[in-house]
């Protein structure tokens, strides 16, 4: 294989061989090709795109690079969800225990978080005690023991893609549709699970801002899925508000337990039908069994409590204590309020303000190594339709390590909360489905 020919095929928009594709993922995972090279591969694809078959052979390529698991060993059919990421999105905590309660091995690996709030692991390590670093040997008995596990990714999955990303990031390469599939897919297809279901994101707060972006990235996930020879879906889901009341680790957290548990507080009905339709859609295929059936047979785990045992099953193995968690909950200073500026009706909620108001608390990182404030974040204490007057509490600001921030935080999630004087139509919360 000569690099440079590979190169200069791809830059006059050429179509590469798989097994082009495969040698050269395999020799830059080996460290055979410089990073210059790989770079200029990345942006070659940038710009003239690839094929099918091409996307095909760079995701199978990287999902090659390092171990693939097998779930053989358990008796039940394996599904996962994987969200490309959205302002209080902590759907992966009810989904998954939902879906193990429904009779499936839910295999998530997970991440932490870079950016203006926590990924599915910081949130999970708020609750004290709980380790989400398992080692491979240990997520399986996780598995096996409860049917989910939230575990944060190990080096041995898709190395080549932690590679080949942290490179993207830094030479403008990332938003590039089949370097996108190859990243997410070739982790996904490492982890196992038969079914996959993807959660693309679209609007303000969202990675993909516009529906045309979120449905190509859709259809290229599935496809790649099922030519890898998983079942999928994706569901394109609204992303210009906040999900549900709270951004931030702990909150968030939080949130995920009320709807488990049910009852008591106000809960968020977006977080609800989202999670028992994700839920749904893996045991409609995993099991093969009528979409509606799979919906009830969601609602029923969750309002008969089995979800919740799950949960708690699987935070107790990770050697999490929930009753530390709910004491801790109860130490935190008292919240700062954001009111409303005028009468009428909340008309939209910024989520991307609500995402930067977040992270000027401490709920985020600029940096791998920076801490996380678990305790942090915005608790909205209105939605999108709510009417409300001048002065009445709309949110309220945790900041137990940065109290020199909330007067920035608090500006940001004034602009957020756009108040009118007309009740906004409603909106649905899927946009679509690709099958
Ligand atoms: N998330 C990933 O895992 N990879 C990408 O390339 C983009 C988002």
């Amino acid at each position: 294989m000569i690099v440079k020919l590979l190169l200069d095929r791809k830059r006059e928009g050429q179509e590469l061989a798989p097994d082009e594709i495969r040698a050269l993922v395999a020799a830059y995972t080996r460290g055979e090709v410089p990073d210059y090279q790989m770079a200029a591969f990345a942006m070659a694809v940038c710009c003239k795109g690839m094929t099918d078959a091409e996307t095909l052979a760079l995701t199978t390529a990287m999902r090659d690079s390092g171990e693939c698991l097998s779930w053989d060993d358990l008796s039940v059919p394996t599904a996962d969800k994987h969200s490309t990421g959205g302002v209080g999105d902590k759907l992966s905590l009810v989904i998954q225990p939902l879906a193990a309660a429904c009779g499936l091995g839910v295999p998530s690996l997970t991440g932490r978080g870079l950016g203006l709030t926590g990924g599915t692991a910081d949130k999970m390590e708020s609750i004290p005690g709980y380790v989400a670093g398992l080692s491979l040997a240990d997520y399986r008995k996780v598995v096996a023991a409860c049917g989910c596990s939230l575990t944060v990714q190990t080096g041995e999955i898709a190395p080549a893609d932690k590679k080949l990303y942290a490179l993207r990031d830094v030479t403008g390469t990332v938003p590039s549709i089949p370097l996108i599939v190859g990243s997410i897919l070739s982790k996904k297809l490492a982890e196992g699970a038969g079914t996959l279901v993807f959660d693309v994101k679209c609007g303000a707060g969202a990675f993909m801002k516009t529906r045309s972006e979120a449905v190509a990235l859709a259809t290229a996930l599935v496809a790649g899925a099922k030519g890898a020879g998983r079942k999928s879906v994706a569901l394109v889901t609204a992303m210009d508000e906040p999900l549900g009341f709270t951004v931030g680790n702990a909150l968030e957290v939080q949130e995920a337990i009320d709807v488990l548990k049910g009852g008591g507080v106000r809960l968020p009905q977006d977080v609800t039908d989202l999670s028992v339709e994700f839920a749904a859609r893996m045991v409609a295929l995993a099991k093969e069994m009528p979409l509606d059936e799979a919906r009830a047979q969601c609602r029923a785990r969750l309002a008969d409590g089995s979800a919740w045992t799950r949960f708690a099953e699987m935070v107790r193995l990770h050697g999490g204590d929930l009753a530390a968690f709910a004491k801790e909950t109860d130490k935190v200073p008292p919240p700062a309020q954001v009111t409303a500026a005028s009468d009428g009706f909340v008309a939209a909620i910024d989520a991307q303000k609500v995402a930067q108001a977040a992270f000027e608390l401490g709920a985020g990182r600029a940096q791998a190594a920076d801490a996380i404030a678990p305790a942090a974040g915005v608790r909205l204490l209105v939605t999108r339709g709510d009417k409300v007057s001048a002065g009445q509490p709309v949110a309220e600001l945790y900041a137990p390590t940065r109290p020199e921030r909330l007067a920035a935080a608090s500006r940001l999630v004034q602009e957020a909360v756009a108040v009118s004087s007309d009740a906004p139509v409603a909106k649905p919360l899927v946009l679509e489905v690709v099958e």
